[in-house]
């Protein structure tokens, strides 16, 4: 399978779940992929266990100037780009009454500063006809208590990719979200909730769904590199739910 033969594909948060499956299905699909996290550690652990031709870039895309190193490592490796997926984000859990200006900036400097200015930084550098991918997330439009701060951020990035799929339509670039509902990744670690509301919250999400079960990360790489290759040629600014229905009951 070459989907992707000799494309140069540039993906955030590759050390861990989605990004992480979508990495490994790129390289499996012939990509040059650069595989970029913010911890050396997590990085070396993946260069351990994939295969392909691939590089690690350390940079934490919350901090504008690691966005810089990011694509000046990936070019100076690679040259052009054809597919740059900004995947990297968080998900830390506060009611409203307890959001903080530490909590909002740390949710938006990695939920949207960093993907805007990553583009930004990549555009010059990503060949016509190629293709922007965002992990944005169905809290978009979902309600769910406490996910105030990170739904508004995905909201935010939805709103710029449709200014941007506008912005670059004159390359040939097209420029897809795609929005998961639960999939079983890390972040449910991460999100600051003890272990028994944890395991609550995730039988209740579960059973939200109408396929019945979390997603997992590979279903949502499949769909990445559905968007990324020639077979979407015709699919452009679409904010895809991938999700087992939940968004639509
Ligand atoms: P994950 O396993 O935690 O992966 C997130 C990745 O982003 C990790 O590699 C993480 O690094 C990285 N990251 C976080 N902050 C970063 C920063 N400042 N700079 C660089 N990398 C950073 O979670 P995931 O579920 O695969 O999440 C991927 C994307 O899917 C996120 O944008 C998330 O919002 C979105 N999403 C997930 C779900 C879900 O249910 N899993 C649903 C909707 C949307 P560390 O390993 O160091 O934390």
């Amino acid at each position: 399978m070459s989907k992707l033969k000799n494309k140069v594909a540039v993906i955030t948060g590759a050390n861990s779940g989605i990004g992480l499956a979508t990495a490994k299905l790129f390289l499996e699909e012939g990509a040059k992929v650069v595989i970029s996290g913010r911890r050396q550690e997590a990085l070396n652990e993946v260069a351990e266990i994939l295969e392909g031709d691939f590089i690690t870039v350390l940079a934490d895309v919350s901090n504008p100037e690691d966005n810089v190193k990011l694509i000046k490592e990936a070019t100076n490796a690679y040259g052009n780009i054809d597919i740059l997926f900004l995947n990297a984000g968080i998900a830390p859990v506060a009611p409203t009454t307890e959001v903080t200006t530490n909590h909002y900036d740390e949710v938006f400097n990695t939920n949207v500063r960093g993907p805007i200015l990553a583009t930004k930084e990549a555009l010059p550098h990503i060949n016509d006809g190629g293709s922007i991918l965002f992990t944005g997330s169905i809290v978009k439009d979902k309600v769910f208590d406490g996910f105030s701060v990170y739904s508004a951020s995905k909201g935010a990035l939805r709103a710029y990719s449709k200014v941007l799929t506008s912005e670059v339509k004159s390359r040939g670039i097209r420029v897809n979200t795609i929005a998961p509902g639960p999939i079983d990744t890390p972040i449910y670690g991460k999100l600051g909730l003890p272990e028994e509301v944890l395991e609550e919250n995730e039988k209740n999400f579960a059973a939200m769904v109408p396929l019945g079960r979390f997603g997992v990360p590979e279903e949502i790489a499949k769909t990445a590199l559905f968007l990324a290759s020639d077979d979407a040629s015709y699919v452009n600014g679409i904010d895809l739910a991938v999700d087992g229905g939940l968004s639509q009951v």
